[in-house]
């Protein structure tokens, strides 16, 4: 049958000074994220089941701040965030503060199926993934050595703010670049179009370094880190999430292109906001509902890209 629509999806790997001794791991994985998850829009499937196939490949991936490798709280646990949203009908599922299962982004998408709610938080998640069939691991499973060297120099970092894990020299010029900032991580998100002209997106994230735990980002909070709607489009955001909260920017950018504004119109809008007024930092992708694709960020760095068909291969970027 022919595509009604031609498929598009763009991911990224986190908005960051990402040091250019681990660019090439960014790019790596970005790229396996959107070959797993094109070959899922190219056989007609599903923008759920692509955005879910994508994050799923970086959930796996130890360069990336989530599943595997997440940032660890002050007290060495490890908590998630993750979301995932259906276009179609503005179905939506989440976890938040999630320990101990490796992919928190399938949780997600079991709560949005399963159950009534849309967000499901701590030791209650944990409890519905096992119920789910989920396999719970051991916190060790999820923590790398990279990430209890990184949470002893930063506890003992009195002038560390969660800000500086996104820039260098964070908003406070005065800040010196740490040598602790040298590590791997990067939240990760999709979102995508299928031949339907259907719409999703979806994030995951193990949160800021040295969260206190209970902590909760952007990430899983419908609205803020990721929203989808198939008369506007799809996003996902990354960076410091108490000021994409502040911003509302997964639905501010859904609000620009429901007045017409193109995806790279309503990035750019929406990170704005976040920029001048918040002072926040970070990035977002959008694909609309054209299917044209836009990835903007205000840190030095974001790991990103695309497929579209007719791609010899996808296109990645830091
Ligand atoms: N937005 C995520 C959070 O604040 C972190 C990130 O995107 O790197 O939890």
């Amino acid at each position: 049958m022919a595509d009604r629509v031609s498929p598009s999806l763009i991911v990224h790997g986190g908005a960051w000074d990402i040091p250019a001794d681990v660019h090439d791991d960014h790019l790596r994985g970005v790229r396996a994220a959107l070959d797993a998850g094109s070959r899922v829009l190219a056989r007609g499937g599903t923008a759920l089941d692509a955005v879910e196939t994508a994050v799923t490949v970086m959930e796996d991936d130890l360069t990336f701040d989530a599943g595997r490798g997440s940032f660890l709280n002050t007290d060495g646990s490890v908590e998630m965030d993750a979301a995932i949203m259906d276009g179609r009908d503005l179905a939506a599922g989440a976890v938040a503060a999630l320990r101990n299962f490796l992919h928190p982004v399938q949780v997600a998408r079991r709560v949005m199926e399963e159950t009534e709610h849309i967000l499901l938080a701590g030791e209650g998640a944990a409890v519905f993934a096992a119920r789910m069939g989920f396999e719970p691991v051991a916190t060790e499973a999820l923590l790398t050595e990279r990430e209890k060297v990184r949470l002893r120099a930063l506890m003992a970092d009195p002038d560390f703010r969660t800000p500086h894990a996104f820039s260098r020299w964070g908003r406070d010029p005065g800040r010196r670049p740490s040598s602790t900032d040298d590590g791997k991580r990067g939240t990760v998100g999709a979102a995508a179009r299928d031949r339907n002209g259907d719409i999703a997106a979806a994030t995951s994230t193990g949160g800021t370094p040295r969260k206190v735990p209970g902590r909760v980002g952007d990430a899983a909070l419908i609205g803020c880190g990721t929203f989808a709607d198939n008369r506007a489009g799809g996003v996902s955001c990354t960076g410091w999430g108490e000021s994409i909260i502040r911003a509302g920017m997964a639905r501010a950018a859904i609000d620009r292109l429901r007045t017409g504004e193109s995806a790279q119109g309503a990035a750019e809008q929406a990170l704005a906001d976040l920029d001048s007024y918040i002072k926040g930092l970070g990035g977002l992708i959008v694909v609309d509902r054209s299917g044209r694709l836009a990835a903007v960020y205000n840190t030095p760095y974001m790991a990103r890209g695309w497929w579209e068909p007719g791609m010899q291969e996808p296109r990645v970027f830091i």
